[in-house]
């Protein structure tokens, strides 16, 4: 199995760049949410206890041939949470801190986010414990395909679609969708989604996450009289979905005064030329350095004094021990499980606006829905098309959970999982328990 010569098998994956992200466990903090709906909705104990466990885990370590002729085993997992109310469907994420508790949040949470959309979908995420800026493209191809082999036992266009998410993207999905389709032998474009639109995407997907947090957050000022002109705004994470993100709001009239990477964040209170930055990021992959601002920790841009915060990044970062220093008026949650229950409580009491990450994010899974319907049709869509729809879909689940919000009075993150937890509830209560 080894190429020639005796490069031994490793285990041990590199020394990790960052260290592991401390916080709560993100299992936890999913399980407790839906317990509070289901308190709430007093829910059956049975419904209950069906909805608060993923339904499959499936957990792999797999061999790849790095550059070096070595062999190194990678651990990776798909978790599928619910498939009452059709396939699953839920990005991959290569991480150095990926753990199966976070997939397994990662999973139920995009149960919550189809249900409400909307959208005839359960949830289901995967992860491979990986630095893939520590990989070449090869390898990084060895690994994927891999992977993809590994879980394309539970995978597939009417079982389980892949998508991109935190260190993936279109390019990791074209592999994926090859060695799918090189196991059936013809092309099964609808196995994933987000791929490049030469092999079956669609127009709009790659913004899509982005535009829909613009969508929400303009709806969320408009409610609270806000004009765009008079935000300012701070974006955690200049990734795929922080930077379409900043771009929208931008174009929008809002004033963008921090991004930040990985790497760390800028800052100028007057606003940062965005179409400017954008070019600057591709030049230098990073936000660093960028002229005429300061720069501030990726900790410190979530206190900035700004009317609307965005954290686009990992999870677990608004917590009880910053949330009190939060200055925002509206927090839109790009990424998903960025704000701890206990941080939920207390930026509620202290009156901001938090559009949860099941509804702020929702925009990408929404567009990934339009492309595997184009797959299936073998018919495509204008990027027009694509935009209007996507825009009723949001304005129409924000609408639907603001007034959830005001008729129950509980915060926005309640009402929206009031609205997902009782539609996926009525699917399994139809459906009865088999046999
Ligand atoms: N990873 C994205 C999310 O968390 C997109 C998943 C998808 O398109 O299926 O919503």
């Amino acid at each position: 199995m080894a190429r020639k010569g005796t490069h031994p098998v490793s285990t041990m994956t590199k020394p990790a760049a960052r260290s592991v992200r401390e916080g709560p466990n993100e299992f936890e903090t999913a399980q407790r949410q839906f317990d509070r709906a289901a308190e709430i909705l007093n829910l059956d104990p049975n419904i209950r206890c069906i909805l608060r466990t993923p339904q499959r885990i499936l957990e792999v370590h797999f061999p790849v041939h790095m550059d070096d002729g070595s062999i190194r085993v990678f651990t990776g997992f798909r978790v599928q949470h619910n498939l009452h109310r059709g396939p699953t469907k839920g990005g991959i994420r290569y991480h150095p801190d990926v753990t199966l508790d976070e997939v397994k949040a990662l999973a139920m949470w995009m149960t919550w986010k189809f249900a409400i959309i909307g959208l005839p979908f359960g949830g289901a995420k995967g992860g491979v414990v990986v630095e893939p800026e520590r990989l070449s493209q090869t390898e990084l191809e060895h690994l994927t395909r891999r992977f993809t082999t590994e879980i394309s036992i539970i995978i597939g266009p009417e079982r389980d679609i892949p998508a991109p998410d935190v260190n993936t993207s279109g390019q990791t999905m074209a592999w994926m969708m090859d060695t799918y389709s090189m196991h059936t032998g013809f092309s099964v474009p609808a196995v994933v989604t987000g791929k490049p639109l030469s092999i079956g995407g669609s127009e709009g997907r790659l913004e899509a996450t982005g535009r829909g947090v613009m969508i929400v957050t303009i709806d969320a000022l408009q409610r609270l009289g806000i004009p765009p002109t008079e935000t300012t705004v701070a974006v955690q994470g200049f990734g795929n979905v922080g930077s379409h993100t900043a771009r929208l709001l931008h174009q929008e009239g809002c004033r963008i005064v921090a991004v930040s990477d990985v790497h760390g964040g800028i800052y100028n209170p007057k606003g940062l030329p965005v179409p400017e930055l954008l070019r600057y990021v591709q030049e230098h992959g990073t936000v660093l350095g960028f002229p005429q601002t300061e720069s501030v920790t990726n900790m410190e841009l979530l206190e900035l004094p700004v009317t609307v915060l965005v954290p686009a990044a990992l999870g677990n970062q608004i917590t009880a021990e910053n949330a009190d220093r939060i200055r925002a008026r509206v927090v839109s949650e790009g990424a998903n499980g960025p704000t701890t229950p206990e941080a939920d409580a207390i930026m509620h009491e202290n009156g901001v606006f938090l559009i949860p990450d099941i509804l702020a994010n929702a925009g990408g899974v929404t567009v990934s829905y339009f492309e595997w319907v184009q797959d299936l049709q073998q018919f495509f869509w204008t990027e027009n098309e694509i935009d209007q729809k996507l825009a009723h879909i949001m304005r129409k689940s924000f609408a639907k959970t603001y007034a959830t919000m005001e008729n129950r009075g509980v915060d926005m993150r309640m009402a929206a999982y009031i609205e997902a937890v009782s539609n996926v509830a009525a699917a399994t209560d139809a459906r009865s328990i088999y046999p």
